[in-house]
C-alpha cells in the first residue's frame, strides 16, 4: 500500500504512470501549475508529450508553465460507472488552453453542474493530489 497518498474524501482515480517525459504535466500541480511541453526552438506547446517538435523537428523540448485558464470546447456527461471513479453523473471535456490555437486538454470539470455546462465559457484549473501525482481538472473561472 502506497503511503499518505490520496486525501479522504477524493474520488478513486485511475493514476498515470510517471516518466521523463510526462512528469511535469502530472506534478506541475504541486506548484500550482499547468506545465505543457514547449518547444525551445519555435515555441510551439506539445500536448500530449512526444520527443520531437512536430512543427520544426526540434529536440529541444522544456516544460512551461501556462496561465491555467481555458474555455470550455466541448464536452459529454457520463451517467454510466464503466470502473470506479467519480460520483455520477460527471462532466468529461475537451478544454482549449488559449497561450496556443491547437493545444487542448481533455479533463473532467468540476465544482459545476452538468447543466451548467456552456461551450465557450471561462474556466480555470485545479488540481487533484492522488499519491505522486496532480490532476489537472477545470472548474469555471472564479
Ligand atoms: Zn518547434
Amino acid at each position: 500500500m502506497p503511503e499518505a497518498a490520496t486525501e479522504p474524501g477524493l474520488p478513486f482515480r485511475i493514476l498515470p504512470r510517471l516518466t521523463d517525459r510526462n512528469r511535469h504535466f502530472w506534478t506541475g500541480g504541486e506548484a500550482g501549475e499547468l506545465r505543457f511541453l514547449r518547444c525551445q526552438s519555435c515555441g510551439y506547446y506539445i500536448h500530449p508529450p512526444t520527443p520531437v517538435c512536430p512543427r520544426c523537428h526540434s529536440k529541444e523540448l522544456a516544460p512551461e508553465a501556462v496561465s491555467g485558464r481555458a474555455t470550455l470546447f466541448t464536452y459529454t456527461v457520463n451517467h454510466q460507472n464503466w470502473m470506479p471513479g467519480p460520483e455520477l453523473p460527471y462532466i468529461v471535456a475537451i478544454v482549449a488552453i488559449p497561450e496556443q490555437d491547437d493545444l487542448r486538454l481533455t479533463t473532467n470539470l468540476v465544482e459545476m453542474s452538468p447543466e451548467e455546462c456552456v461551450i465557450g465559457m471561462p474556466l480555470e484549473v485545479t488540481f487533484e493530489h492522488h499519491e505522486d501525482v496532480w490532476i489537472p481538472l477545470f472548474r469555471p473561472a472564479q
